[in-house]
């Protein structure tokens, strides 16, 4: 510290800490409101931390490979993060939901897709964020129930649970930005119209009550 100045916890923090690059996906990973849970399972995937079957079995921890969905291919993350018939089926539903008229790959493509589409701070992107954690969240734990519960649920019931937590966070929202992209996202999601608002000047995925 500079003689004279005054002392600063952030600067002496700022001090301490390893500074490391900023890493492209920061920003499609953690936002305002996001679920912390289902970023989690999407920091994950993109650290390529979760111990899919073709990694145990590589390290020789399991015989099998095949998916917990039944499709008969190879367990990896490229496959549940969607590939896989199964997920590719509620990622489908939700994007286009969210306003995306495209078809889903692996995670190769997905992230790819995501890192450059998904950086905005629009309402559009806020939503999309917010449904891709909280499908990944609800396919990677539907794919452990598989095998430490021998619990199934199908596509409809999970499309469900996602549609439940979205819905949920939409709640605290206060007001969004009335454009045409907004409109077709309120109706895609049956929100209500009211929180639309012709002066939001903020941008609109942000302007919400932070209670
Ligand atoms: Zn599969």
């Amino acid at each position: 510290m500079k003689k004279g100045c005054n002392f600063s916890l952030h600067e002496a923090w700022r001090a301490f800490i390893l500074h490391s690059p900023i890493v492209p996906w920061s920003n499609v990973v953690w936002f305002p409101r996001q679920i912390p849970k289902h970023s989690f399972c999407l920091w994950l995937t993109f650290r390529d931390g979760h111990k899919t079957l073709n990694k145990l079995h590589r390290w020789g921890v399991v015989q099998s490979v095949c998916c917990a969905f039944g499709c008969g291919q190879k367990e990896s993350i490229d496959h549940l993060f969607f590939a896989c018939p199964f997920t590719t089926t509620i990622w489908n539903h939700f994007l286009a939901k969210c306003g995306f008229r495209r078809c889903s790959g692996g995670w190769s493509v997905e992230s790819a897709w995501c890192i450059q589409r998904l950086q905005g701070n629009s309402f559009k992107s806020w939503i999309t964020k917010l449904t891709l954690t909280a499908v990944m969240y609800q396919c990677w734990m539907e794919r452990n129930n598989h095998f430490f519960q021998n619990s199934f649920r199908n596509c409809d019931s999970l499309i469900e649970s996602v549609a439940l937590d979205i819905e949920g966070k939409c709640r605290g929202l206060i007001r969004v930005a009335d454009n045409p992209t907004n409109s077709e996202l309120f109706f895609n999601w049956n929100l209500p119209t009211s929180l639309l608002s012709v002066g939001a000047s903020m941008p609109a995925g942000y302007s919400w009550s932070l209670q």
